[in-house]
């Protein structure tokens, strides 16, 4: 797509942004289906959130996205927040409405997404969950609101898991319940989904789950961390035989469904194909 006197910005709002892998997937998808948008990442300090909110209305951008340190920050800011961010607490995608800021929480529909995309369903199914942090909540509450019948949440600590806990019990139908106890062969043996929320893993030779662990049942074995591709964990699945989800899957999916809040389009197959060709080349 040709820079013109017509393009408009989209942004990454967060800090780093240098490693973002977001503007590959933005830039290919707005030139592949012709929408007149440049994706540039923003590094804004916790200070200057306010004044890059205000930057959104003034430079007419469609949007942003929103990565760390900023999800929960910036909800003050923007002027209506749809109601599963509301739930999460967090935002990562901004759409500018005629200058109405509306705030999303993709990620757990990402998350979701890459699931279906599978071929798995998810009503009544047993999902254990390591990690209690913004990754967590965001998958746990999309998870809730998609009719599984419970949530186990494993953390180092308590405070956090137990506050998703109450959410999901408060909320939906699920069950929900949440211990700082180790995974083990019998917790494997009675669940549907394991998903590492974690960053275990990331550029670092560890595992979350202790890699002796031999597993006799499908568990469906799901990794967002996403640097690198094939982590400890992925790897003791393909050593089990079990089926993996990996952490690109989630995050070209929350990517796309952004592009769809912003364009409206629903990008496909294909595309996810070509935009993970692309991040497995980098
Ligand atoms: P976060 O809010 O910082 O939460 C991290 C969670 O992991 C916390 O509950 C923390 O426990 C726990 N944890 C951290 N280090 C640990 C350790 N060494 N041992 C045991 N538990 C540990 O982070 P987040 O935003 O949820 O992100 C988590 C990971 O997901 C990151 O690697 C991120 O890159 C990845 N991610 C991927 C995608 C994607 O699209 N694929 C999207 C979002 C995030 P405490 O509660 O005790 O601190």
């Amino acid at each position: 797509m040709e820079i013109n006197s017509m393009t408009k910005i989209i942004g990454l709002l967060g800090h780093p942004v240098k490693h973002s892998f977001s503007p590959q997937i933005h830039n290919y998808l707005f030139n592949k289906y012709k929408q007149n948008n440049v994706y540039c990442c923003f590094d804004i300090a916790e200070n200057k959130l306010e004044e890059s909110v205000e930057s959104i209305k003034t430079l007419d951008m469609t949007g942003c996205n929103v990565t760390i340190p900023h999800k929960v920050n910036i909800i003050k800011h923007l002027d209506e927040i749809d109601n599963n961010a509301d739930l999460i607490g967090a935002v990562n995608t901004i759409k500018n409405d005629n200058g109405i800021l509306r705030g999303f929480n993709t990620d757990g529909l990402g998350f979701v997404k890459s699931i279906l995309d599978k071929g798995y369903t998810l009503e009544n199914k047993k999902i254990i969950i390591l990690g209690a942090g913004g990754a967590c909540r965001s998958i746990a509450i999309e998870l809730a609101s998609r009719g599984v019948l419970s949530i186990d949440i494993r953390n180092r600590s308590t405070d956090k898991a137990s506050e998703i806990v109450n959410i999901i019990n408060n909320n939906f139908a699920s069950k929900a319940l949440c211990s700082t106890k180790s995974i083990d062969d019998d917790d494997l043996y009675d669940a549907d989904i394991l998903i590492n929320t974690t960053p275990i893993g990331m550029e670092s030779d560890t595992c979350p789950i202790d890699e002796s662990i031999v597993v006799n049942n499908r568990v469906l074995v799901c990794d967002i961390v996403y640097k690198p591709h094939n982590t400890h964990l992925i790897k003791w699945a393909n050593k089990n035989n079990l089926d993996v989800v990996y952490g690109i899957d989630m995050l070209i999916n929350q990517a796309i469904h952004a592009f769809y809040i912003w364009s409206g389009i629903s990008a496909n197959e294909d595309d996810k194909n070509h935009i993970r060709d692309l991040y497995i080349k980098k």
